[in-house]
């Protein structure tokens, strides 16, 4: 059983389908990289096979061609929901490597957009790796000349799997820069501390770069480019997105699960009731956000700051009601249920909620950053 099918509008041979194709093998892989947690090669390779991984890179790194902006974001926020719904560490690693190829498009050279083409061509993935320990990763000066990193990346998802990751580096002075290097070194990468409840799959370990050798085509766009607004706050509808897939796969699982016995008491269909509510909230900021995204609205950070939190609170009240409606079956391992639940309750932990809806809140509070709240698609 399923949820209503995701809508394919504009391109009834596109992304969307592709990845509604691949889903249920995604599913499947998931459960076993869960089980066995390792970086999910064979579900890379599957986006990869479907054209996934290629579908919203910059034409110049070939691409897809979408008609305009609105159009490019709503078949990404489909594509991130279905991946999300089979998988969330799957998800978070293809959520990650979309950041990527915006970033490419951004910033990038012709010469950068060409090497991305040619690493699309091998079926290389990216990874965005921002957090990190004190003191973080600097460029330093080189001893007889040139430069090179030194410091560390932590939460690196798919550290030691992928081929590539664009990182944020401080350089002497001045506001962090974005670097190009291999993420595929399985000597730099730290999974030791990687034992986490849920998103497993996702490898999101500890990445040493140290020693790593920084050349001027290297560097992705200036300095301060990763952190301009209001691409930078705004980008947060995508990860929102991959959890609104894994908030409407608890539901459809629960509305599964549900026995014969629940479906006939008002109570139970009350709480299935709640959760509906939960998930179409949660998917009309998504999708509100994502539109604001396309356009690169002024108050694109604001929206996108009070739609994590309405995700996080829609994923805390289905997975408490799912757990209520579905009983002791919700924490049992092997049961989809529970792989969900663990996932979701590690990936909506993103950093300072509380700031982020108060930064928020101030907007708001200067002025109404809804708009007429004219639909844009
Ligand atoms: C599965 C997974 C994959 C990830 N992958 C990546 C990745 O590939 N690349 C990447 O860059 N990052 C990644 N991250 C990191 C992510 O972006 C967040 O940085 C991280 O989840 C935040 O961790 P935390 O909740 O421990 O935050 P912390 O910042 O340690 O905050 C913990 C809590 O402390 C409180 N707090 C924090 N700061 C303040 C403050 N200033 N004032 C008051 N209270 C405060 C808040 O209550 C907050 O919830 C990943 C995270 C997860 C869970």
């Amino acid at each position: 059983m399923s949820l209503s099918p995701l809508s394919h509008r504009h391109h009834p041979q596109s992304s969307v389908a592709r990845a509604a194709a691949i889903a249920d093998r995604l599913t499947e892989l998931g459960a076993r990289y869960d089980a066995a947690p390792v970086f999910p090669q064979e579900s890379m390779r599957c986006l990869a096979a479907a054209g996934l991984h290629r579908d919203f890179a910059a034409p110049a790194s070939g691409g897809m061609a979408f008609a305009d902006a609105a159009q490019r974001c709503q078949a990404l926020m489909d594509v991130l929901r279905i991946i999300g719904r089979a998988d969330l560490s799957v998800g978070r690693l293809f959520e990650g490597h979309v950041n990527a190829l915006a970033l490419f498009a951004w910033y990038g050279s012709p010469a950068q957009a060409a090497q991305l083409a040619g690493e699309l061509d091998a079926g290389a993935f990216y990874g965005v790796w921002a957090t990190e320990p004190a003191p973080g990763v600097s460029i330093d000066v080189k001893l007889g000349g040139g430069h090179a990193l030194r410091g560390a990346k932590s939460f690196a998802s798919g550290a030691g799997g992928l081929a590539r990751a664009i990182v944020t580096a401080r350089p002497a002075a001045g506001d962090r820069q974005l670097v190009l290097v291999d993420a595929n070194d399985a000597a730099r990468a730290d999974l030791s501390g990687w034992r986490v409840r849920g998103m497993r799959a996702s490898i999101s370990g500890v990445y040493d770069l140290t020693g790593v050798d920084v050349r001027a085509d290297d560097l992705l766009g200036h300095p301060g480019d990763y952190d301009r607004e209001p691409r930078f706050t705004t980008g947060a509808w995508r990860f929102a997105a991959v959890q609104l897939g894994g908030i409407e796969a608890l539901l459809t699982e629960t509305r599964a699960a549900m026995s014969e016995v629940a479906r006939t008491d008002p109570l139970q269909r009350a709480k299935f009731a709640k959760c509906v509510v939960a998930a179409r909230t949660a998917y009309l900021w998504v999708r509100e956000c994502a539109a604001r995204a396309a356009n690169d609205s002024i108050d694109g950070p604001a929206f996108a700051r009070l739609t994590r939190g309405v995700v996080e609170r829609a994923g805390l009240d289905v997975m408490e009601l799912a757990a209520r409606m579905i009983g002791t079956r919700s924490a049992m391992d092997g049961q989809r249920i529970d792989k969900i639940i663990r996932d979701l309750s590690l990936y909506l932990r993103q950093s300072g909620p509380d700031y982020s809806r108060d930064q928020a809140a101030l907007t708001w509070l200067d002025h109404d950053a809804w708009g007429e709240g004219d639909l844009l698609w």
